[in-house]
């Protein structure tokens, strides 16, 4: 049976945020440290990377403190992003899709729901949506449809033996997840299901909500399905660096 370990990558940090973009519409007056990360699954003569970070044009454009090219990150525990085989996109917003040039040799899994709604409804080009994309992987992305480096999934779909995507809507249309067979058991990769820890254990979103009702129904199946609460992980929480065994600077162990 295969199993994996599975790393948490921070390329950019620590931001300094309103605790309510962290907890949905509460915590106005308090403050709230995040990271981005990228993470990488190990195991069985496999890698899988969730989340692709920004290129360093983006990161220039945007201003992002603490940068690292992700790709110089994942070196660090002799990953080659050229040679990286399979990349799950969790969701397009910019953090996560920007930097799928990276990674010229991957094949890239993304709900289909997902990528239809950035690339083909007016909605995603209206200013809340555009502020939090990036028409550049896009594009990217687009370049590839039809080819064998872009696989859309259509819901619940294993992608190798033990790594399975869960569609789980709430922060975007078609938002996905990644359930990983580990030592520890079944450890799910939320991304921004949630922000930070809290959220999960608090039962609260965090920002940018599309669907209030699905994101609650996603917390039911992402606690439905992993082995044990502390095998589910949140997309920006600094408590990933710090809680964690440091494998290489910046990486930790999850699980
Ligand atoms: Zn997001």
């Amino acid at each position: 049976m295969s199993q994996y370990e599975i790393y948490a990558l921070k390329y950019a940090g620590p931001f300094i945020r309103t605790g309510a973009h962290v907890m949905w519409y509460r915590d106005w007056d308090k403050v709230e440290t995040v990271n981005y990360y990228i993470w990488c699954i190990k195991g069985a003569g496999e890698t899988v990377i969730v989340d692709a970070g920004v290129t360093p044009q983006m990161a220039a454009e945007r201003e992002l403190d603490g940068y690292v090219n992700p790709a110089d990150v994942l070196a660090r525990i002799s990953v080659k992003a050229d040679e990286v085989r399979h990349v799950v996109i969790s969701h397009m917003h910019f953090d996560h899709a920007g930097g799928v040039s990276l990674f010229p040799q991957a094949t890239f899994y993304i709900q289909e729901d997902e990528y239809r709604f950035w690339l083909e409804n007016p909605i995603a080009a209206r200013p809340p949506f555009k502020h939090v994309s990036d028409a550049i992987s896009t594009g990217y992305l687009a370049s590839l449809e039809g080819t064998d480096r872009l696989v859309l999934l259509k819901g619940d779909q294993q992608i190798l033996p033990g790594i399975q995507c869960l569609l789980s809507p709430g922060h975007t249309i078609a938002l996905q997840t990644v359930a990983v067979r580990t030592t520890g058991g079944t450890a799910i990769i939320g991304s921004d299901c949630a922000h930070v820890f809290r959220n999960y254990q608090e039962d609260w979103p965090s920002a940018l909500i599309v669907d209030l009702v699905g994101w609650m129904k996603t917390y039911d199946k992402l606690h439905q399905r992993v082995s044990s609460p502390d095998l589910l992980f949140p997309g920006h929480d600094r408590l990933l660096t710090e809680n964690y065994p440091e494998v290489a600077r910046d990486i930790t162990r999850l699980v």
